[in-house]
């Protein structure tokens, strides 16, 4: 039976659709659309550049195994943004459960290519104060392979850049040097695969795969703790490549001395190179880091709105991606500009109100404090029954902030606005939330409450 590319991608959507939470599936997936198919690829389109990293990041796996799963063999996903150029690929059709295409194909000259995301470049990767060290060590290692630090021990927390340098070693040397035989696997990939071998009886096949490697990447040793007979195993490959002179690449969220359940022999190995650590990035790393991302992507995100993100996110690079993109994606969704409040409010959502945000400390009198301050009217008339314009609009206000900073549920809202009823608030809430999308001058008005509290909340901490 034929497939095309479309029929193929339906099929696996249709699978994915099973495993994939509801809302992430219509986000991110369903406006996906396959444009092409040769015998070793699949290329789907998305809508936008940030639709592609992100399904790249969290759904590839996924979406690989069922295709392989559909097609009983694997193939390359590559996902772009719909309205780049066309790839040169033939246009063809599959068999289904087709077993090995054994046709000459001139790209076997060349060894297999290992699995590295191709955005994973040093161009892409900005160096800061926190990742320095690293990055210098694999541009040398990717410089000249196996003569300087070998192996290379990156450690450091998640989300800050490890993997991503790794690749980008390979990648640099595969530009340069294309006939480089080079694997990249996840420790847990190398352990499952183990486990296949043994299973089937095929060990020696595992070992000389790995062992006639010039360039070895293994991401993630510490999920090698406890595991002895892969352990083994490890040992054996890293000696007969380190005596060869192959390079050797080594990732982990801990230095080798404190991972405990790893034997020494391999502890000590790991420490003959160089050792060297990934940090979380500073202010000036993180701003650097999103800029460079509006920038490679094409996004249009106003310095305020950067700084923001920048502020806020301060965990990892990985949560700084995730809030650029819930940021694009709750623009999209409901079709407002990206502007500061919708920044507040999308981040808001993503992050929760923070135990370490100073806002999280004031009260709702805080709040209408500021508001009737600002407003120039004193706090107790917005508790009143007046109905005047010159009180109506900053209770609505007021009532719109402590929602947004405090998420105070709308009948506790109501009580302290002298017992207005839960639709009298949600009826205020949503207009604020319309009027601030047209109306500059109460935005102003708001980002300036919001200021002072900033400012008052800090000074409580
Ligand atoms: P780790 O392997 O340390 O958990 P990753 O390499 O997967 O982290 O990085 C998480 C994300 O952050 C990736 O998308 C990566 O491209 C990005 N990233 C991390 N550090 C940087 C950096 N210094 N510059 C640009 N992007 C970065
Ligand atoms: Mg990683």
């Amino acid at each position: 039976m034929e497939l095309t590319a479309s029929e193929l991608w339906s099929r696996v959507l249709a699978s994915a659709q099973a495993d994939v939470p509801e809302q992430s599936y219509r986000t991110w997936l369903a406006p996906t659309r396959a444009v092409a198919l040769s015998d070793s690829e699949l290329v789907v389109e998305t809508p936008q550049q940030f639709h592609a990293e992100w399904i790249e990041d969290k759904f590839a796996d996924l979406l690989m195994a069922i295709t392989e799963r559909v097609l009983g063999r694997r193939l390359r996903l590559t996902f772009r943004e719909s309205g780049e150029p066309a790839p040169v690929l033939p246009s063809v059709s599959l068999s289904l459960l087709d077993e090995r295409d054994d046709r000459p194909d001139a790209s076997l000259a060349l060894p297999p290519r290992p699995s590295l995301n191709e955005r994973y470049t040093f161009d892409r990767f900005v160096v800061g104060n926190d990742n320095q060290l690293a990055n210098a060590a694999c541009q040398a290692v990717a410089n000249k392979p196996a003569t300087l630090y070998n192996p290379l021990f990156l450690y450091g927390g998640v989300g800050l850049g490890k993997t991503h340098l790794m690749h980008a070693i390979g990648n640099q040397i595969l530009e340069s040097m294309p006939h480089t035989r080079a694997v990249y696997v996840s420790s847990e990939q190398f352990t499952n695969d183990l486990i296949t071998a043994i299973q089937g009886g095929t060990t020696p096949a595992f070992r000389r795969r790995y062992r006639e490697m010039d360039l070895l990447l293994v991401d993630d040793v510490h999920f090698l703790e406890g595991k002895e007979r892969t352990q083994e195993e490890f040992f054996h490959t890293f000696n007969a490549l380190y005596d060869a002179q192959r390079q050797i690449v080594l990732t982990s969220d801990r230095p080798p001395k404190e991972l405990p359940g790893l034997e020494a022999r391999l502890i000590s190995r790991f420490e003959w190179g160089l050792v060297a650590d990934v940090r979380v990035p500073d202010y000036e790393t993180r701003l650097a880091i999103l800029r460079k991302k509006a920038h490679d992507d094409g996004l249009t995100l106003g310095p305020e709105v950067i700084d923001f993100i920048a502020h806020s996110c301060t965990a990892s690079v990985r949560e700084l991606e995730g809030a650029v993109i819930k940021l694009l994606a709750y623009s999209s969704l409901t079709h407002q500009e990206i502007t500061m409040e919708l920044a507040r409010r999308a981040l808001t959502v993503m992050l929760g109100p923070r135990s370490d945000d100073p806002r999280r400390r004031l009260t709702p009198d805080d709040i209408k404090n500021a508001v009737a301050k600002r407003w120039g009217i004193r706090p107790d008339a917005l508790t009143s029954k007046r109905r005047t314009k010159d009180v109506t609009l900053p209770r609505q206000v007021a009532m719109y902030l402590i929602r947004e900073i405090l998420d105070t549920s709308l009948v506790r809202i109501g009580e302290h606005f002298g017992g207005r009823d839960h639709s009298t608030v949600i009826h205020s809430v949503r207009k604020i939330e319309e009027m601030l999308q047209n109306d500059t001058e109460l935005r102003g008005e708001v980002e300036a409450v919001h200021a002072e509290l900033a400012r008052r909340g800090g000074e409580t901490l």
